[in-house]
């Protein structure tokens, strides 16, 4: 462990990676900080965590590559969302900065969930300014500054980065969802690269093809197509490539008890093939890149 502050993130792996190449978890957090003070049910409230999603994915640090994590609920504040995707309707007071809510916080899902899934009121009280801006410095701030931290340092060592941002869906689409109907069974693997802005083709064709492989099914950039993480640290051009895996929960899980299912081991088996392909391409693309000097 190189790095951990407690219920806030933890950074694993060495601090001089043998890869170029980045996993992060930023929505399978459990901590749940005493001043949430949510009413919506807490098994409904469980269920936007991404469960076991850093186990799934905890073979990157052995082969070299960190992994960043999460350990507070994105319920309680998204770290997958702008600070300027904040939604008035939560605030009891108007937010002195500029604020730009978009798509998300029209569904409820900003920065600051206001509906919990399906369709349940996070709260019963708005929250005051100054609590919100205990969570974004509190819990946000520090994540993102530890994956910056940690994309820099690597790119700083590589001259490039490979960027995987990992998350879990519900099987079916809830309400509220990107698909903007409910009952839509998800195919078992999405990759998000915002409509091809976030990574190179040839690195999206590079995982797309290795599922493929393993015996999975993929749909790239439907219905989610990578939000904020992917958004504000990728830059193709000067090597800094990045993607939003989802993978669906009935994989690995029961979505209704939590309890991991029989297909846990045989994913996180074959995600840690992915990891091993996903590092031999970088290092060849470092190589040759050394190569063309
Ligand atoms: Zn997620």
């Amino acid at each position: 462990m190189s790095d951990l502050v407690p219920g806030v993130y933890k950074v694993e792996g060495s601090r001089e990676p043998s890869l170029p190449v980045i996993f992060d978890s930023p929505h399978s957090g459990t901590n749940y900080p005493p001043d949430f003070g949510f009413i919506a049910p807490s098994e409904l409230v469980r269920r936007a965590e991404d469960a076991y999603v850093d186990e799934l994915f905890s073979a990157a640090p052995a082969r070299g590559a960190p992994l960043v994590s999460a350990l507070f609920p994105r319920s309680y504040i998204d770290p997958n969302r702008s600070l300027l995707d904040l939604d008035p309707e939560v605030l009891a007071e108007p937010w002195p900065d500029e604020i730009a809510p978009g798509e998300k916080a029209r569904l409820g899902h900003g920065l600051i969930w206001r509906l919990c899934p399906p369709d349940e009121a996070m709260y019963d009280r708005k929250l005051s300014v100054e609590e919100v801006r205990r969570r974004i410095d509190l819990y946000w701030k520090p994540y993102h500054a530890a994956l910056k931290r940690v994309l820099d340092d690597v790119h700083h060592r590589f001259g490039q980065t490979w960027h995987i941002n990992c998350h879990s869906m519900p099987a079916i689409s809830p309400p509220n969802s990107p698909e903007g109907a409910t009952g839509v069974r998800r195919a078992e693997i999405v990759l998000g690269d915002r409509d091809g802005s976030t990574c190179s083709a040839e690195f999206l064709a590079l995982v797309r093809d290795t599922f493929k492989k393993l015996g999975y099914q993929v749909k790239v950039n439907d219905p989610y197509k990578g939000v904020e993480i992917v958004r504000a640290y990728s830059d193709p051009l000067a090597g800094r490539h990045a993607l939003q895996i989802e993978i669906n929960r009935a994989l690995y899980m029961d979505e209704q008890g939590f309890e991991k299912t029989a297909g846990f081991a045989e994913l996180q088996a074959n995600l840690t093939k992915l990891i091993d392909h996903i590092g031999d391409y970088a290092l060849s693309q470092v190589a040759a890149a050394k190569a063309a000097e």
